[in-house]
């Protein structure tokens, strides 16, 4: 099985490739809610994203996973809906505006390897969750894993200092194990790699 807290890769030096469409539609009760469970970034937007952060649900549906922004616990980017939902295989959610730092991993959480074990992470990045159980049987689509990697090449265009991909798990290993032993974490890396 593979060990989640070893899931990280950094994206190639420049050149970024061209601008990449994302197929997303603004989540109007999340983007809503972002406003009350996000904090505002240290400069300017296209120079703090360093970071971007898997994240898998350990639920069945994204409104689940909404509930914990309209509660305002906490927040993420996007949300990547499981197959027996309607936006699968359509689009990807948009939760909160990038220009937020959302509220994705504990303020005091680090490695040695992601920024040079730089804390409060939430201001360098960016998350993005997987409607998946994270438990037993519960794979991941084929399509998950796409859109989560198109998210990626998304990201990659758009922000120039953007260079870790990581788990969740690695950041926090002893709270989390999200993505998850399940999430096939090569496949990933090779579908953003090219
Ligand atoms: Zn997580």
């Amino acid at each position: 099985m593979a060990d989640p807290t070893s899931f990280q890769f950094d994206l190639p030096p420049k050149p970024r490739p061209a601008p990449h469409r994302l197929e997303e539609k603004i989540h109007p009760r999340a983007w809503a809610a972002s406003g009350a469970c996000a904090s505002l970034r240290n400069g300017p937007l296209d120079e703090a994203v360093r970071v971007i952060v898997i994240h898998a649900t350990a639920g069945s549906s994204t409104e689940g996973a909404v509930s914990v922004m309209t509660e305002g616990r906490a927040s993420f980017h996007w949300i990547v809906p499981d197959e027996n939902e309607d936006a699968h295989g359509k689009h990807v959610w948009a939760t909160c505006p990038e220009a937020l730092a959302a509220w994705h991993v504990r303020r005091s959480c680090a490695h040695p390897s992601v920024c040079a074990g730089a804390t409060n992470l939430n201001r360098l990045s960016l998350g993005i969750e997987i409607v998946n159980a994270q438990s037993g049987g519960d794979a991941f689509s084929q399509w998950q894993i796409e859109a989560a990697a198109q998210i990626v090449h998304y990201a990659s265009a758009k922000y120039r200092n953007l260079v870790h991909v990581v788990s969740h798990a690695r950041l926090d290993p002893g709270r989390r194990t999200d993505p998850g032993a399940n999430f096939p974490w090569t496949e990933f890396q090779w579908l953003v790699m090219g």
